[in-house]
């Protein structure tokens, strides 16, 4: 049994029942029949598809973002925006897979010789709560689009988003069994992932489930996509806009309560700007209002479990007793729901456990950096590389320190975001692979050689 609870309110909302194991081989069998007779479409209708997508998702927008606000908490506003970029995907890949995914030929010795992307087959999608429709729309959009089908085993905190994205599918009209959610705990997806109609796998989460997920996947010789998690830098420059970086700063680490792989989290400051930009941050950080997050006006909802606000709790308390000073929030805010205040530590060193650990909620760590290379040494350091800010207002210089940041993206005077355009993953222990643009559809494809001679 899984029960989704409201961690706005901590009251049980629906209780659905696992799936048997005869009712995963059921979805298996269907999707993997599903996907054969897809595979043969051509594109131009696998990607139509997507129209249909689109417009089932903006129909059901306020039910979808209700659902997600309820289920982990996020500000209804924000959750109607994933609900439209959501749709927007949809409708770029409509557009863009068919050129995509277009032969391209390549001179040689034969008569004829091209690339052709074929799919690869079902892929399983391993998705987490914090976007419960963008994960998992962001990677079957192009994926189904590209022939595969897809199997999702979402979080078990979002059971609602997870069976409300399988009808959305349907209603949109996609095959019967080509995308469907499989209810079951994560003990029992190493049996999914070594079915032998499961092609490949995609995981977004955390870095420790993306090493176990990894190594089955490896052992299968089944190809992985994997987006884990981050401790984003936030290098602000002696020469930058500090308003305009602070402002930008404040929608990086508060948006969807902090809990966001490309949230930034480590705010590297150039130590002769850095009490300037401390205090634009702070004041742009007092106006969040922490409330219901079905209010339109609230900006800072609860965490998603209470679990992971009693770890960004104990990261904060332990950043303290290593000697970070703090300037804002710094508990757990009293009474029901699982609200943490937003958290502004000061005075943070690379070696403390607000920079080297992942920070998944509304907590800030400023670290003052002696000077460029200096912010430049701090941003890397970190084990992972998944997105970077750099504010500065030295375009040329720019150019070269974008290129030495160790990162799967880097925003200069912007606050990094992803794009249905672009592509966006990460490197060192943010994972490998990429989702979006035209490296994302091309993930899972076959990308195959034909050589007529
Ligand atoms: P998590 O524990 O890694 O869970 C993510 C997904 O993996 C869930 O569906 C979970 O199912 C499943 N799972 C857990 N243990 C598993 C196992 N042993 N085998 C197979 N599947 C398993 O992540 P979380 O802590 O809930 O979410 C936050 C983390 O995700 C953060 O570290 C964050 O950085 C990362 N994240 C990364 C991105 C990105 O794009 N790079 C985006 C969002 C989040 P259950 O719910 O049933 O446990």
């Amino acid at each position: 049994m899984i029960h989704a609870i409201n961690p706005a309110t901590e009251q049980r909302i629906a209780s659905y029942d696992l799936h048997t194991p005869a009712q995963v081989g059921q979805k298996l069998a269907n999707a993997a029949k599903a996907q054969k007779n897809w595979a043969l479409k051509p594109v131009e209708e696998r990607a139509s598809l997507l129209l249909s997508l689109a417009t089932v998702l903006r129909r059901n927008s306020a039910a979808y973002a209700l659902l997600i606000t309820r289920e982990m908490g996020k500000p209804i506003t924000e959750a109607e925006a994933e609900i439209e970029k959501s749709a927007v995907t949809c409708e770029f890949y409509a557009r863009t897979a068919p050129v995509f995914l277009a032969d391209t030929p390549v001179a040689s010795n034969a008569s004829d010789s091209r690339v052709v992307f074929d799919p690869l087959g079902v892929v399983l999608a391993i998705m987490p709560w914090n976007y419960p429709f963008w994960q998992f729309i962001r990677f079957a959009a192009p994926a189904l689009a590209a022939g595969n089908g897809a199997l999702l085993k979402h979080a078990n905190n979002v059971p609602g988003c997870a069976l409300a994205l399988e009808q959305a599918f349907q209603e949109a009209g996609t095959p019967d069994g080509l995308v469907a959610t499989l209810l079951i705990e994560a003990s029992d997806v190493a049996a999914v992932l070594a079915d032998e109609r499961i092609a490949a796998v995609t995981l977004t989460g955390s870095t420790s489930v993306g090493k176990l997920v990894a190594a089955q996947a490896g052992q299968l010789m089944k190809k992985q996509v994997l987006e884990l998690g981050g401790s984003d830098p936030f290098v602000v420059l002696a020469d930058a806009d500090i308003p305009a970086a602070a402002k930008a700063a404040v929608k990086a680490r508060f948006s969807n309560t902090g809990q966001s792989c490309i949230s930034s989290k480590r705010f590297i400051v150039d130590a002769s700007v850095a009490d300037q930009f401390v205090a634009a941050f702070c004041e742009a950080a007092t106006t969040l209002k922490t409330g219901n997050p079905e209010d339109r006006d609230t900006t800072i909802g609860p965490m998603a479990r209470a679990n992971l606000r009693d770890d960004i709790h104990a990261q904060v308390e332990k950043s303290l007793q290593e000697g970070a000073r703090l300037l804002l929030g710094g508990k757990p805010v009293a009474g029901l729901g699982y609200f943490y205040e937003p958290t502004v530590l000061d005075h943070v060193t690379p070696d403390m456990t607000a920079a080297t650990e992942e920070t998944f909620g509304p907590v800030a760590a400023i670290i003052r950096a002696a000077d460029t290379e200096d912010a430049i040494r701090i941003a890397n350091a970190t084990e992972f590389g998944l997105g970077a800010a750099l504010w500065t207002s030295d375009l040329s210089a720019a150019e070269t320190l974008v290129r030495r940041i160790e990162a799967g993206a880097v925003f200069v005077n912007g606050m990094v975001a992803s794009d249905a355009r672009l592509p966006f993953g990460g490197i060192k222990q943010s994972g490998y692979g990429r989702e979006l643009g035209e490296f994302g559809i091309r993930e899972f494809t076959n990308i195959k050689t034909l050589w007529i001679g």
